[in-house]
């Protein structure tokens, strides 16, 4: 049996109750109209399944580029797409910055950060200096499997989400699938690109993807391996 987490109440008038995690602390979002009773029990079963989905969590590969960086190193080598490796240095500054100079982000820090402010500042700077590597791949693999009309290819640290694809053509990915293996880096692509045509999880696009990634299961499970940090 797992211990309990920490938790963090907020009563909504929402029919149904949701509860996430922040880090260790489960975040629940409590259904309106519940007896006292009855909402005690509730949190119980909730408090119950959120510690078996950490349980789970925790046996993950986090993503955590960026570790050395917030424990105070000033100096971080953070390696990004086709074995290439993207330089970090940090000094105190009265003011967050980051210059891009020479492929170099200079970063100033302030002493008065907190670590979850930086850590996010962290993550934007990388998705700036990576973008276009990232839609140039995606290109690529657009023009040699499937052909069809992008319009653009974004790049940003998203909590829950690898990726994402509008019906305008836009497709967006999470900044951490640098941090990953290219095969699955690979996948989230062709599953992205496979919903310019299948805007659903239908039979017919998951055909899409099989036709062009025969052994995308296998990468599926791989990526069921990685965490995203959580701040
Ligand atoms: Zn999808």
């Amino acid at each position: 049996m797992s211990p309990l987490l920490p938790y963090r109440l907020a009563r909504t008038r929402n029919r149904t109750s949701r509860a996430t995690l922040e880090g260790d602390t489960v975040v629940i979002r409590l259904a309106g109209g519940m007896p006292a009773a009855q909402e005690h029990r509730h949190i119980e079963i909730l408090l119950k399944r959120m510690a078996k989905v950490q349980a789970r969590n925790q046996k993950k590969i986090l993503i955590d580029p960026f570790r050395v960086i917030l424990s105070g190193e000033t100096i971080l080598d953070v390696p990004v797409l086709d074995t290439a490796k993207r330089r970090f240095l940090v000094a105190w500054g009265n003011s967050l910055s980051g210059r891009l100079r020479g492929g170099i982000w200079f970063v100033k820090k302030p002493t008065d950060i907190s670590e979850k402010t930086f850590h996010r500042f962290l993550w934007r700077l990388i998705s700036i200096s990576e973008r276009g590597a990232m839609e140039q791949k995606v290109r690529e693999i657009n023009r040699s499997i499937f052909g069809f009309d992008i319009s653009k290819t974004g790049l940003r640290f998203m909590k829950v989400r690898w990726g994402s694809c509008s019906p305008k053509g836009i497709i967006n990915l999470n900044t951490a699938l640098l941090f990953l293996p290219e095969e699955i880096l690979d996948y989230i692509i062709f599953h992205e690109l496979s919903h310019l045509k299948h805007p659903n999880h239908s039979p017919y696009f998951w055909n899409e993807v099989a036709v062009a990634m025969p052994d995308f299961r296998e990468r599926m499970k791989q990526l069921k391996k990685y965490r995203l940090p959580q701040f």
